[in-house]
């Protein structure tokens, strides 16, 4: 009846998108992409996706980066795709290209040992710049810096349930500061020195490490079956959250603290040297700087980038959030590989389940 609905409407803890779009209240948020133009149609299926299972309510605006102009149909399509507004902005060639303090030679012949130890993505010089990107840049854009929050969107994900709710307005109401769906352990080749310097960076920072993190979910002995113990001396477990899922704060990226510890990482060359990915940066920013409580795992969300899938698996919520998961996709939540247990055990919002954690 109108009654009950007005009743709801005055409930400050109801969404209120599930009644009408009137009274929503937008967040200073954006959803970000990165991609390049022949990305097109993974990018156009990824807007669908967030599309339909969340912004068609919001009309969030999109926004679009790349280290070469967006070409019209790249523009005349994702406009289409969007029920927000869109921007499009072309990145500094200072924020993407590779720093001129990296020694070239030094630089090359770590991509042919890339190569030649068949590290995933070792070949390449344009994914290091896009990883140097992505951890030290994304939020300091013309086009990013008027926002408080992004929700990262990759080409090819795809999202499974409703989202039944505002996730920026989540994260500023709970003071949430980094989010994730899936947590997993990097490849030990592709970062040999980077806790080594992030040590070095604490050790001249001692006061920026945060007196409630979750740093022993990065430290501690990791499972049999990875290839953590490989890494010799270090005590870094691998463990960080996948970063082509991510709703966070961007005021923390621009905090002092995050600002300095990238500066650090990206003057000892590893990004280049070795190939550090943004994931384990990301993470261990987050980790390390913040509060165990200001970082979430989205345990609702239903989510797949090529090759996990991860999904709610209870009957209410399928139901309420209408999951459609394809068949036969296993979920990456408990397998072994997966670090999520683990930050049930040392993270934050959820109690240690036992029987899946794996040490
Ligand atoms: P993966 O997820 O690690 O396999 O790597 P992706 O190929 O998906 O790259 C991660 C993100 O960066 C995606 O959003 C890509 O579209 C984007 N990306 C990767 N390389 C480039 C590049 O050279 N230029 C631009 N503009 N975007 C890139
Ligand atoms: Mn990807």
């Amino acid at each position: 009846t109108d009654k009950n609905l007005e009743k709801l409407r005055n409930d400050d803890n109801i969404d209120k998108s599930v009644f009408d779009n009137e009274n929503i209240k937008l967040e200073n948020a954006t959803l970000l992409v990165l991609c390049r133009n022949w990305e097109l149609k993974d990018i156009l299926s990824s807007m669908r996706s967030l599309e339909d299972r969340f912004n068609k309510n919001y009309h969030y605006p999109w926004t679009f980066l790349n280290d070469v102009p967006f070409d019209e149909e790249f523009i005349m399509w994702t406009t289409e795709m969007a029920s927000g507004k869109t921007e499009y902005g072309l990145i500094p060639k200072e924020d993407w290209n590779t720093p001129s303090f990296i020694d070239q030679e030094k630089y090359e012949k770590s991509i042919e040992k890339a190569i030649k130890d068949d590290i995933i993505y070792g070949f390449s010089k344009s994914y290091r710049n896009m990883c140097h990107f992505n951890s030290g840049y994304f939020f300091r854009q013309e086009l990013t810096l008027k926002y408080d929050y992004y929700f990262r969107v990759e080409p090819g994900v795809e999202y499974f349930c409703d989202f039944q709710m505002d996730p920026f307005r989540l994260l500023r109401e709970s003071g949430k500061k980094y989010t994730f769906v899936v947590s997993l352990y990097e490849y030990p080749e592709t970062i040999p020195t980077l806790w080594d310097t992030v040590e070095d960076f604490l050790n001249e920072h001692p006061s920026y490490l945060h007196p409630n993190s979750a740093i022993e979910f990065l430290t501690s002995k990791a499972p049999i079956g990875t290839n953590a113990l490989d890494l010799g001396n270090s005590s870094y477990n691998l463990c960080h959250f996948w970063s082509n899922f991510e709703i966070g704060d961007l005021n923390f990226f621009r905090s002092k603290e995050y600002l300095d510890y990238f500066e650090y990482l990206s003057k000892s060359g590893g990004f280049y040297y070795e190939r550090w990915g943004d994931a384990p940066v990301h993470s261990i920013g987050a980790v390390l700087l913040l509060d165990k409580d200001e970082i979430l795992h989205f345990e609702d969300i239903g989510y797949n980038h090529v090759p996990f899938f991860t999904y709610p698996e209870g009957r209410q919520v399928t139901k309420y959030k209408r999951c459609v998961v394809p068949k036969d996709k296993d979920n990456i939540n408990v397998k072994l590989g997966s670090c999520l247990p683990r930050w049930w055990k040392f993270g934050s919002g959820k109690k240690f389940l036992k029987e899946y954690y794996h040490e």
